[in-house]
């Protein structure tokens, strides 16, 4: 196949582009670098079945020859990028994505589109279920992100029904490993390079919101298996294992053996309470479901941040 990866240049993107590579197929990596970075392609370089296209996916598409499979992962991910880039995040989840859908159509090729667990908001049921349909502040700080997926996916679902296109549609919960930028601002590059460099641990607000972290490697699978599926609805794709993120400091102390001490700072507005995905589809429909322990995970991302 021939696969066009919007944001390839991106934590996610990029290992996109390692998986599809290892697997035979062609890879088109187009990004515009704003929160992307070339030193996570650059081993590809040389590759003769690699492309890098340096374009902003709000612009106008063009492409020759045939492309098979768009994964539209452009965006501005963490809270702190898209708050800095919050007109460029809002434009990426609604033109670009229309761009993209409308590359789909040209190309008769199918799409999946990378969604998160940001349209939930600050969800009033938990885990979350696709079925549920959110709580979002839609002129708050983090609206330019939510409002933008949840526009995206809105329009995902329209070129399906009306124009026939095979799309699907990943709701990604918070993800780690190797790539992330150690500024990016979230919780886990934040928290280990401060372990390392023996600073304090933030925590927002008394670090009683809830998360659960999903390796890389588990988040790829998954999303190599929703777009070898048929699954035209929402599939939420994550780890289910809930904890605080004063219980994570405490873990991440333990795990680097950091004797730093953990500061208390405001909570950002709008910060989600509590977040964890029902998976419940993704395991019947797929047959997925993360393997990765938190540990395990962690280790493997510590000794990247170490050796870079
Ligand atoms: N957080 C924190 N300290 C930090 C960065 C984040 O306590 O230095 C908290 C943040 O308030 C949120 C959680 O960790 O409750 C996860 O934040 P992140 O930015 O990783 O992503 P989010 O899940 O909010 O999209």
């Amino acid at each position: 196949m021939k696969i066009l990866i919007t944001g390839g240049a991106g934590f996610i993107g990029s290992h996109l582009c390692d998986y599809f590579l290892k697997k035979g197929h062609n890879v088109i990596a187009m990004d515009n670098l704003i929160t992307g970075k070339v030193d996570n392609i650059a081993h590809l370089a040389g590759n003769k079945h690699f492309h890098f296209i340096e374009q902003d996916v709000t612009e106008y598409l063009y492409l020759e020859g045939k492309v098979d499979y768009i994964f539209h992962f452009a965006s501005p991910a963490s809270p702190l990028d898209y708050q800095k880039y919050p007109i460029q995040t809002l434009k990426v989840g609604s033109l670009g994505t229309h761009k993209a859908l409308g590359l789909a159509r040209e190309k008769k090729a199918k799409f999946l589109l990378a969604s998160t667990s940001e349209v939930y908001g600050d969800p009033k049921v938990n885990p979350q279920k696709e079925d549920y349909w959110g709580n979002v502040n839609c002129i708050g700080p983090r609206g330019v992100y939510d409002e933008a997926k949840r526009f995206a996916e809105a329009l995902t679902m329209a070129y399906h029904r009306y124009h026939k296109i095979d799309t699907r549609i990943a709701r990604i919960f918070n993800t780690y490993g190797p790539r992330m930028r150690k500024n990016d601002g979230r919780v886990i590059p934040a928290f280990i390079n401060q372990a390392l460099d023996g600073k304090p641990l933030t925590v927002f607000g008394d670090g009683s919101q809830t998360r659960s972290f999903c390796y890389i490697s588990d988040l790829v699978e998954g999303l190599y298996k929703l777009a070898a599926s048929s699954v035209n609805e929402p599939i939420n794709l994550g780890n289910y294992d809930e904890m605080s993120i004063l219980q994570f400091a405490e873990e991440l102390l333990k795990i680097t053996k950091s004797k730093s001490r953990i500061l208390f700072k405001p909570l950002p507005v709008d910060d989600p309470k509590v977040r964890r995905p029902d998976v419940t589809r993704a395991k019947d429909l797929l047959g997925w479901q993360p393997k990765v322990k938190l540990r395990e995970g962690l280790l493997r991302t510590i000794e990247w941040f170490r050796s870079h």
